[in-house]
């Protein structure tokens, strides 16, 4: 798969209006998970209420598309994620009354929204879930409505019992195929939202939103490459880090002394570093992108290190990864280098066959730690 196929959009049909996909979305080539499946209750939902209405499915608006029609909302379309963020702006390209926009649950005002929909990510933990549902809970007006989306063998019994003690109200509407819908209406309180989790990974104290990679610990696979980086900690070095979650690689190399830039599709991680480099007094240039969407064609580092992601929601997905080492490429100058961890089973190495040479530095049981020089 080349760079122009991995930043392709491909419409898909979504009640007879055409919605924008990309690689890296969730659900691609298909609608996200779940969504499809309750679509057609969602929009008749929507057609009964007035005011504002938040689509925070992560579907790339496929909800405010199906209900667009329905002229009495005004809807926001909230992207956490780069790649569905530009999947939005595509679909919704010239309509004005559709505000598309990268922006995570917590951001909205208290009592802002009258409908929020969301289909929490059950492969970021309950502690995302929990702070989705009282992040969704605090965005509504008393009596506002959250429609949320979840799936019988990830969790949906659980969290069901979750959103009937956070709202004033909460049924299950529909049962499709595994995939549940609940309707809930926010009553006067709401829980106040954990927006941190505080924890210390190779010898800094960090912190990150719930649900960004390896939130809480450090990674295994981030520990080994860890030790591979001593030839990036030179004063000099202008450092890519690609995918850097809340920033431990980023964090390390610039208080070695390298100038960082760190790229992420997940907004909540870019926010996550934003704050850690600001506590720990590093200066990290952290930029919410799909892959290297973010960077001008022809920036070049001295070293890029990664610990490329190979699930999109719940599948293995080797396009990203395949991304990942084709922008190392390109942003590499001549004789930089590309260090990163995958798992062993991962077929990473036919990928590194055009950098001019490459090798192994080690691993473990689990994981293996490559080096390739452009
Ligand atoms: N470097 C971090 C995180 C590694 S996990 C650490 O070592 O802890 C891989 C990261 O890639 C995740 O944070 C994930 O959000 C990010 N990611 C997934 N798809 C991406 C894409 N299309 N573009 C950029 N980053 C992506």
């Amino acid at each position: 798969m080349t760079d122009q196929d991995y930043h392709a959009l491909y419409p898909v049909t979504v009640r007879g209006r055409r919605l924008f996909l990309k690689a890296g979305v969730r659900g691609f080539p298909k609608v996200a998970p779940g969504i499809a499946e309750v679509l057609d209750r969602l929009a008749v939902g929507a057609g009964e209420r007035s005011g504002v209405a938040i689509d925070a499915t992560g579907s790339a608006g496929a909800v405010a598309l199906a209900a667009e029609p329905h002229r009495q909302l005004a809807w926001t379309v909230l992207a956490s994620s780069s790649a569905a963020l530009t999947c939005a702006r595509q679909t919704f390209m010239g309509a004005a009354e559709v505000d598309v926009r990268a922006g995570l649950l917590w951001d909205l005002a208290d009592g802002a929204a009258d409908v929020v929909y969301l289909a929490p990510a059950s492969d970021r933990g309950s502690k995302r879930i929990h702070l989705d549902l009282a992040a969704a809970c605090r965005a509504l007006r008393p009596s506002g409505e959250a429609w949320i989306v979840w799936h019988k063998d990830r969790g949906a019994k659980r969290y069901e019992r979750l959103a009937a003690a956070m709202f004033a109200h909460h049924e299950v509407v529909v049962r499709s195929r595994g995939w549940r819908l609940s309707r809930c209406l926010r009553g006067d309180g709401c829980p106040e939202p954990e927006l941190w989790q505080r924890f210390a990974a190779a010898g800094l104290d960090l912190e990150s939103h719930p649900g960004v990679f390896s939130a809480g610990r450090l990674d295994r696979g981030s520990e080994l490459l860890i030790h591979h980086l001593e030839p990036l900690r030179t004063a000099a070095a202008k450092v890519l880090d690609l995918g850097c979650g809340y920033g431990v690689l980023s964090l390390l190399a610039a208080r070695a002394g390298a100038t960082v830039v760190a790229l992420d599709d997940d907004l909540a991680a870019i926010r996550s570093l934003h704050r850690n480099a600001t506590v720990l007094e590093c200066a990290v240039d952290a930029r919410h992108s799909d892959v290297a969407a973010a960077l001008k064609p022809n920036v070049r580092f001295d070293a890029v290190v990664t610990n490329p992601p190979f699930h999109v929601g719940q599948g293995v997905r080797l396009a990203v990864p395949r991304a990942f080492i084709e922008a190392a490429w390109r942003h590499l100058r001549p004789g930089g280098s590309l260090t990163l961890v995958a798992n062993r089973a991962l077929p990473y190495e036919p990928l590194l066959e055009r950098f001019s040479s490459w090798k192994s530095l080690g691993g473990d049981r689990r994981f293996k730690v490559l080096r390739a020089q452009r």
